[in-house]
């Protein structure tokens, strides 16, 4: 007999990963719970104010998709409620993005997992777990309304921090191997800039390299870091606070936001010296600061540099990662190395299975990948493709006596409409 709180799959995490997986497996069929701990979905592009998906597109020319599917099916959500959806070639980079506005993706991403029957639990966090020998067995929700515990056939961890996994007892590693995270970065958005106002980057050198004589914030991004109007509304988004993060604690994360919020503001005032900025002012630091890496759990594959780098090609690859290496071991100096091959690297579907648990799948940026390798496969547009695979991969096996067959998880993405 099936309970109210019984489900084929559940997925921890409501980030672009969490939506891949939880709209995946629903249109394989599955009951489907989606857990999340603030009150909308998106992660990092809600949570952290992160307004461009990368990772959707390959370098190149022309912007050819690398990832469709769930990720296409929200395009065309965002188009209807007025977002263009289309490839943006970024000023910076040269690569191609999709820029965002919050409000818009909440929406799209609300009625995304209310189209396709998902049991969404916002304010919700998932709190433990039970575990027998090589399976997990239910979780407990801590929600509003107290704890509860939802049993579920298979599991999928979306976290970003690989919360779940680290409730399941499964090993991981914090940071790169030397125990380095990537620095944090707080984005900012700013409204009250003139129209037509043609940012001066030269002038905004100038002002930083001042800055960094007496301020009490030094700036390591001294081009003025990211700086591009947004749709819709044409604020500002602006990423120049940068945070280096020693551990995970919560002293760490406290000293972070808190230091992050004053750099904002602090900031603030020198762009007020440049023309058409003179009355700007900040309209948003974000719920949080926006977090690059934390805890990488065991998979049975770790991807690598060498994989990306040759944009290896395999025969049990379950979603492609198409955004350059970026790396940012250094605050506000990222580094890109492009891919090779036809401009992208298979996933395969061993990356996306946690190590010692039958029934656990990653999603996103807890795939397994070394230090390299995340840099690329972290990003938004593929964290929906792994994603798309996990969630599909886990309403296979529970539909499938929990037997594993990579072939038909391959030939049910397709179906699908995810580019394999
Ligand atoms: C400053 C910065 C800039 C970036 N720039 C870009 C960019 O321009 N484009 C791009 O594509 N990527 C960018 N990235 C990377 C990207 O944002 C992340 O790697 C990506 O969001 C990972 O997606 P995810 O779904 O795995 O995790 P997340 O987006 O982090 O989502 C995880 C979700 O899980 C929830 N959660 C965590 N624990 C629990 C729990 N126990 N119970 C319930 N819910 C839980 C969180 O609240 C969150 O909503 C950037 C990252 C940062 C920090």
């Amino acid at each position: 007999m099936r309970t109210e709180s019984q489900y084929d799959v559940l997925v921890c995490g409501g980030g672009a990963g969490g939506i891949g997986a939880a709209v995946g497996a629903a249109k394989a069929g599955a009951k489907v719970c989606l857990v999340e701990k603030y009150g909308f979905l998106g992660g990092a592009a809600t949570t952290s104010q992160v307004l461009a998906y990368c990772g959707i597109f390959q370098q190149g020319q022309e912007p050819l998709k690398a990832v469709s599917g769930v990720a296409e099916e929200l395009l065309v959500e965002l188009k209807r409620l007025g977002l263009s959806g289309d490839a943006h070639r970024s000023e910076t980079t040269g690569n191609w993005i999709v820029m965002l506005d919050t409000e818009v993706l909440k929406l799209a991403l609300d009625r995304l997992t209310q189209r396709h029957g998902i049991d969404v639990f916002l304010h919700t966090r998932c709190a433990s777990v039970t575990r027998t020998g090589k399976a997990l067995e239910g979780v407990t929700l801590a929600g509003m309304d107290g704890r509860k515990r939802v049993i579920a056939e298979t599991f999928i961890d979306a976290s970003g921090d690989a919360n779940l996994a680290m409730l399941s007892g499964v090993d991981y590693r914090v940071g790169n191997l030397q125990g380095q995270l990537q620095a944090l970065t707080m984005p900012i958005r700013i409204s009250g800039v003139k129209e037509n106002t043609r940012l001066n980057r030269k002038m905004l050198m100038a002002l930083i390299e001042e800055y960094n004589r007496h301020g009490q914030y030094p700036i390591a991004r001294k081009d003025g870091g990211i700086i591009i109007p947004l749709p819709i509304s044409q604020d500002y988004w602006w990423m120049l606070v940068d945070l280096p993060l020693n551990d995970l604690s919560s002293h760490s994360f406290t000293e972070a936001e808190m230091t992050g919020r004053a750099m904002a503001h602090d900031y603030l005032k020198l762009l007020r010296n440049l023309p058409g900025f003179e009355d700007c002012y900040l309209v948003s630091t974000g719920p949080q600061v926006g977090v690059r890496e934390t805890r990488h759990p065991l998979s049975r594959y770790e991807m690598t540099a060498e994989d990306l780098l040759q944009g290896r090609q395999r025969d049990d690859g379950i979603a492609r990662a198409a955004w350059p290496i970026e790396l940012h071991a250094e605050a506000g100096k990222p580094v890109y190395h492009s891919l090779g091959g036809p401009g992208y690297a298979h996933i395969p579907y061993d990356s996306i299975r946690a190590k010692g648990v039958d029934n656990l799948w990653y999603a996103g940026r807890v795939i397994g990948a070394d230090d390299e390798a995340y840099g690329s496969v972290r990003v938004m547009g593929t964290a929906f493709a792994s994603g798309e695979a996990a969630g599909v991969a886990a309403a296979d096996y529970s539909q499938n006596s929990q037997e594993v067959n990579v072939p038909r998880v391959q030939e049910r993405l397709r179906i699908q409409g995810a580019l394999v």
